[in-house]
């Protein structure tokens, strides 16, 4: 099973505009382009909406056969670990092993020196295709590498184990993640990262590590533009490197998990892997979900006072809402409005405020923000709001597909 060259994962909180993303992504296959859909969804967000990962696989099998799309499309069980993965191994097909929390643990001294000593050829100056000066590489730096991620790799590798089991190698994707953590992973220990995986078989066809800079949720990138260019062009050669040097699948490619709506971002990576005819996997998740809230603000009515009601709740319960979430938003309060405010607000004003259109005079990051982690307040409500996405099933659909296909699409495939 192969995930293909351009792949995009749209999360869906309700599991409601599975159609509405597929119609997105079709329209910019209309183009010739080929990118699949893979419905993403974690743990955490199952557990907060109260939904079962059979129900992603529905709606995804659903949205495809009601579209009749052809291409191929994946279900993605995000960021799952040995603890959480038995109970999406019948319905997913692609598999984030999240290794982020092994980072750092400790190993044998046996093991880090059969890894140092393996790496033999390497020492000295290494030159990759493409980065212009040679990495040095050291005894030191690879006994630190091996100490800092040769536990989170054998996690990689008991989960792809487990997986093997279940499923039989080939039957799915695996992806391995780093991302959630405080320090970018550098190229020169993206490469050796990609040895341990490939010394211990896991065919990662993606990897996501943990690029430079601040990827909070909803919201646009914050941080060095062109420190971000270099690494992933850096990451992208490695990859090409490791590949060859390492025999890991030929598919490999990075996994940019975006917190959705890195717009800063989508042109420097659309250059680079146009540049050098690479494959991308584009993660976005709360971005939809925001959509139906916007839907419901457009729609007026009660879809209006329930945009409103979501907000004041978020409002009056940030903490506990934003606590899980403490290492990707960057909320000011003192930006937020006042409920009351927010009350007196028509359709357009309350959406304009919400949707990301970065200049746009009404626009409020932190706004976004707030809204975007308050998921598990609609979900409480339950019926009440799962009964308006459904009532306004048309005018949510055509905001959820416009932001894919308009504000996502088009700025990272250059459509
Ligand atoms: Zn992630």
């Amino acid at each position: 099973m192969k995930l293909g060259k351009y792949s995009i994962g749209v999360g869906d909180r309700f599991t409601h505009q599975g159609k509405a993303q597929l119609r997105a992504i079709m329209k910019a296959n209309e183009t010739g382009l080929n990118i699949s859909p893979v419905w993403n969804k974690s743990n955490r967000e199952h557990i907060y909406v109260g939904t079962e990962p059979a129900d992603t696989r529905k709606e995804a099998d659903e949205a495809v056969n009601a579209l009749h799309f052809n291409g191929s499309y994946f279900v993605d069980a995000d960021h799952i670990n040995l603890t959480t993965v038995s109970k999406y191994v019948e319905v997913s097909d692609f598999f984030t092993l999240d290794v982020a929390s092994f980072i750092g643990k400790e190993s044998s001294k046996e093991g880090v020196d059969a890894f140092v000593a393996s790496c033999e050829k390497y020492m000295g100056e290494l030159h990759i295709p493409g980065i212009e000066k040679p990495l040095h590489i050291t005894k030191a730096l690879l006994t630190e590498i091996a100490g800092k991620f040769l536990a989170a790799t054998q996690h990689a590798s008991e989960i792809y184990a487990y997986l093997k089991k279940e499923k039989g190698a080939g039957n799915f994707i695996t992806e391995v993640s780093m991302d959630e953590v405080e320090s970018p992973q550098t190229p020169v220990e993206m490469l050796f990262i990609l040895k341990m995986l490939a010394d211990k078989g896991v065919p990662a066809q993606t990897i996501a590590p943990k690029f430079t800079g601040r990827f909070n949720k909803g919201v646009d990138y914050v941080g060095d533009l062109a420190q971000f260019a270099k690494e992933f062009e850096e990451d992208v050669l490695v990859i090409e490197f490791a590949v060859k040097e390492f025999g890991l699948p030929e598919e490999l490619k990075l996994s940019v998990h975006s917190g959705s709506d890195k717009f800063s971002i989508y042109p420097i990576m659309a250059e680079v892997i146009a540049r050098y005819d690479k494959g991308l996997h584009l993660k976005t998740a709360g971005t939809t979900w925001l959509e139906e809230v916007i839907g419901l603000a457009l729609a007026g009515g009660e879809g209006l006072e329930l945009a409103k009601k979501i907000y004041e709740n978020s409002y009056n319960r940030q903490e506990e809402l934003c606590a899980p979430y403490a290492d990707v938003i960057n909320i000011d309060a003192s930006k937020l409005p006042s409920v009351e405010e927010v009350n007196g607000w028509t359709s357009e004003k309350y959406a304009n405020t919400l949707r990301h259109i970065p200049g746009h005079a009404d626009y409020n990051s932190n706004f976004r923000q707030l809204i975007h982690v308050a998921y598990k307040v609609a979900a409480e409500m339950g019926e009440e709001y799962t009964g308006l996405l459904v009532k306004y099933a048309d005018v949510i659909g055509s905001c959820v597909e416009e932001n894919i296909y308009d504000r996502h699409l088009r700025r990272l495939f250059s459509i």
